[in-house]
């Protein structure tokens, strides 16, 4: 289980997010076995998309973010729900770089510097809400800071961190917090937020430390006084099942059906958790029935 807190100023010119995504990032690396850097950019899109979904109004809203650059690691994609609860994968999660000139896991190599991240809201409206914006830098974090400024008018501050072991390469720590002022906020606001975020450790070294969520946002935001307006504890949780799989082969068309209907048994793997599903040529037929009912 991850954790996520969320709190207010008492004056009310701000709102400052954290969490604890640990364990949501060990799993995401178990299932598609990645390499440190894509774990960590993986990583810091998932804790990005749950702070994202855990603030959405609706129930069953959503929320997806893709970050598509040139790099080697292709799309890094990550979906949320509206209790912050996330999936997500990586075009290649075998890729593999030395890392940075600062001795950090070279994420905007990975994921590349020229591209586009792109926020897709289901607000259960006619249409989704999609927000565009050019990568920035490609370690993420940056880019989400971007995002809100340009895409939602939000001055935003975005911290996102994945600490993986030497060793064996699983996820030690992982989090991060995101400062969002509100329209009432003065300039004196930005001024004094700017000032505590000059000698701010590293969010995986707070984690490290065993700071919960609610004490990295306290000692982000030093001299703020907050007051707690809620707790969640989302997990790594796919929504998929038989019957999504079902739609989407018939969304392929009779044609492509009436192919896979000739294959001992057609294979179709989930993105996002790695699960297969199996259809017997019997089962391909039924879809085609389907299909054809549906014309
Ligand atoms: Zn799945």
């Amino acid at each position: 289980m991850g954790k996520i807190v969320r709190m207010i100023s008492e004056d009310g010119t701000l709102t400052v997010m954290a969490a604890d995504t640990t364990d949501i990032v060990e799993r995401a690396r178990e299932i598609h076995k990645s390499t440190p850097v894509t774990t960590a950019a993986l990583g810091r899109l998932l804790t990005a998309a749950s702070f994202m979904g855990a603030v959405l109004k609706g129930k069953d809203d959503s929320v997806t973010i893709r970050i598509n650059g040139d790099g080697p690691a292709g799309s890094v994609i990550a979906a949320a729900d509206s209790q912050g609860n996330v999936r997500g994968y990586v075009s290649d999660p075998g890729v593999d770089l030395p890392k940075n000139a600062n001795g950090k896991l070279n994420v905007s190599g990975a994921v590349g510097k020229n591209g586009s991240l792109t926020v897709m809201k289901d607000l259960g409206l006619k249409e989704p809400y999609i927000g565009q914006v050019p990568i920035v830098s490609g370690e993420i974090a940056e880019d989400i800071t971007n995002y809100y400024a340009v895409s939602e008018q939000i001055p935003t501050v975005c911290a996102l961190g994945v600490l993986v072991s030497k060793e064996d390469k699983s996820v030690i720590t992982a989090g991060g917090f995101i400062i969002q002022l509100l329209p009432t906020a003065q300039d004196d606001t930005i001024d004094r937020v700017e000032k505590c975020l000059e000698n701010i450790e590293p969010v995986t070294t707070m984690l490290a430390k065993g700071m919960s969520p609610e004490q990295i946002c306290r000692s982000v935001l030093d001299g703020f006084p907050l007051q707690l307006l809620d707790e969640m504890h989302p997990g790594y949780v796919c929504t998929c099942s038989r019957e999504r799989v079902e739609k989407a082969l018939i969304s392929t068309g009779i044609e492509e059906l009436e192919d896979m209907a000739k294959d001992e048994v057609t294979r179709v793997n989930c993105h996002f958790c790695d699960k297969i599903y199996e259809f017997t040529p019997s089962d391909i037929r039924a879809l085609i029935a389907r299909a054809e009912r549906q014309r």
